[in-house]
């Protein structure tokens, strides 16, 4: 017998038995929990959902491998920051216990890891799983007021955009700014011997917008000049999720840890076998070149670590969303069905865990390893099926073709 839901075989399994159909223990179980979750979910005028820490972290499981700790840690500070923003002070045990008046702060997030770990992937997820605007900015394309580059409002500005201008739904977006360990001060142990203007710099503009101002976004984006009419942006609510993969940062934990009462606990054998960008804190972070009032608007800080050989294996087939999956969609929609056999998976993931680019590199082996085909099938007739095996990475042979 099969399950009318999934199509698989159901002969020891628990079943529904209906009319004319019958559903499986696995389809029932899922339905249950897609249930269970929209039961509990609070739903703001927006469409914006709360979702409790395991929900959050359920969800994000689905799309992104490994990088548990940081999954657990984005779930807290997420829940915590939507829990803040969308139901104030509505709750009677707050009002009973005469906390109204208690301020809660950011939870803003500072991620660092390698490139290609997952940082920015985390970050877009969360937004999509609670519905929230999202944009990505460049800390390096900032400076300070008043310099070549550009001000920090447009990194508003996107979110206003990803909101399709809705003000008041970019005011609780989701906020991405990419490469901010490229804004620590060049030369940290010497402070401000001349001006540093695309580094403090821009810490110290970015300071306000952190934690909550109301900001003066220029609508055409770009620099902002005395007569223009100003977009009024109020940040208390968005989150800010800065990353970056601090190169160098290890070796300043690693003194750190060494010289510190942990230290003397470590025989000198075991130094090289520690992950130390987990330990990186608030103290490292001052000594790469952040200003103390820079560092204290990231309460939260992530680490995520270079994914394995194995996750990287996994991120190209097991994911909702998988690289593989959507090749085989696109290629689906030429009608043709694409299969990459398990050697060919291991080698693919192997030469990204070779290359400095962690999974970023995934994605441009296969579309590198698919471009013959995608340029030629849709113009062939007669061909249903396209085979990748270790022959076609190795030695670059053609893929099968039936
Ligand atoms: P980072 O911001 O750390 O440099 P990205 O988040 O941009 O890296 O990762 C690049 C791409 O690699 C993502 O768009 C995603 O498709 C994939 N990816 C990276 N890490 C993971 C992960 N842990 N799980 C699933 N996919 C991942």
């Amino acid at each position: 017998m099969n399950c009318n839901f999934c199509g698989k075989e159901i002969d020891n399994k628990i079943i529904l038995k209906g009319k004319s159909a019958n559903i499986c223990e696995g389809c029932v179980m899922e339905a249950y929990k897609t249930l269970d979750l929209i039961k509990n979910t609070s739903v703001n005028s927006k469409g914006v959902r709360l979702f409790t820490p395991a929900q959050i972290k359920r969800h994000l499981d689905e799309y992104v491998v490994g990088q548990e700790k940081a999954k657990k840690v984005l779930s807290v500070a997420v829940y915590n920051h939507y829990k803040r923003v969308l139901m104030g002070n509505v709750n009677d045990l707050v009002k009973k216990l005469n906390l109204e008046e208690v301020e809660l702060p950011k939870s803003n997030v500072l991620m660092v890891g390698p490139t290609g770990s997952g940082k920015t992937y985390l970050a877009s997820t969360l937004a999509k799983i609670l519905n929230v605007p999202f944009s990505i900015s460049d800390a390096t394309s900032l400076t300070e007021a008043g310099y070549v580059g550009e001000d920090v409002e447009n990194i508003l500005l996107r979110l206003i955009q990803a909101a399709n201008w809705d003000l008041e739904y970019a005011q609780i977006g989701i906020c991405y700014i990419d490469e901010i360990d490229k804004i620590a001060r060049k030369s940290a142990d010497n402070p401000s011997i001349t001006r540093d203007v695309s580094g403090e710099g821009v810490q110290q503009a970015l300071l306000k917008i952190l934690e909550g101002t109301i900001a003066n976004v220029p609508p055409q984006g770009g620099r902002k000049h005395p007569h223009q009419q100003f977009i009024q942006f109020d940040t208390t609510n968005v989150l800010f999720i800065a990353g970056g993969a601090f190169s160098g940062i290890e070796d300043i934990v690693k003194n750190r840890i060494k010289t510190s009462s942990l230290g003397f606990r470590v025989s000198p054998s075991k130094y090289e076998e520690i992950d130390y960008l987990s330990f990186v804190d608030n103290e490292d972070l001052l000594k790469y070149g952040f200003i103390p009032e820079f560092v204290g608007r990231f309460p939260v800080i992530v680490t995520l670590s270079k994914l394995t050989l194995q996750e990287l294996e996994d991120i190209l087939v097991k994911p909702k969303n998988s690289i593989i999956k959507q090749y085989q969609k696109l290629l689906a929609l030429d009608g043709i069905k694409l299969t990459v056999d398990e050697e060919a998976i291991r080698l693919i993931a192997r030469k990204a865990y070779e290359s400095k680019t962690g999974a970023r590199a995934l994605k441009s082996i296969v579309e590198n390893m698919l471009l013959d085909i995608m340029f030629e099938l849709p113009n062939a007739s007669g061909i249903s099926e396209v085979i990748i095996s270790k022959e076609v990475i190795v030695e670059n042979k053609k893929p099968i073709m039936k």
